[in-house]
């Protein structure tokens, strides 16, 4: 019988190049110091918008490959010298994906 625990992110190819949580952070005028998303979070799919008319972005993603859910958000400030962009990325379980489903 297949479990929750069977799905193991470590045997997919997109999953295994994604961490638990990642983040990225991009300045504006500070370019040398951005930091971005892995390759592997654009090969996600997106299955829901969760909030399609805010700029500050929260989606539920799928790894096409092995179904699991990530969840996908954003955040912007507006500064001064500069705006701020993070982004972050979490895996989440099919129980925490229901959630949002
Ligand atoms: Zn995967």
């Amino acid at each position: 019988m297949e479990t929750e625990d069977s799905i193991n992110p470590t045997n997919c190819a997109i999953c295994s190049s994604l961490k638990d949580k990642e983040a990225a952070f991009q300045k504006y005028g500070w370019e040398e110091n951005d930091t971005f998303l892995p390759a592997a979070y654009f090969q996600l799919q997106e299955v829901i918008d969760l909030k399609p008319y805010s700029s500050r972005k929260l989606k539920l993603l799928q790894c096409p490959a092995c179904r699991t859910y990530y969840l996908y958000h954003s955040d912007y400030e507006y500064l001064v010298n500069g705006s701020e962009d993070e982004e972050y990325l979490e895996r989440l379980t099919s129980e925490e994906a229901t959630q949002y489903l």
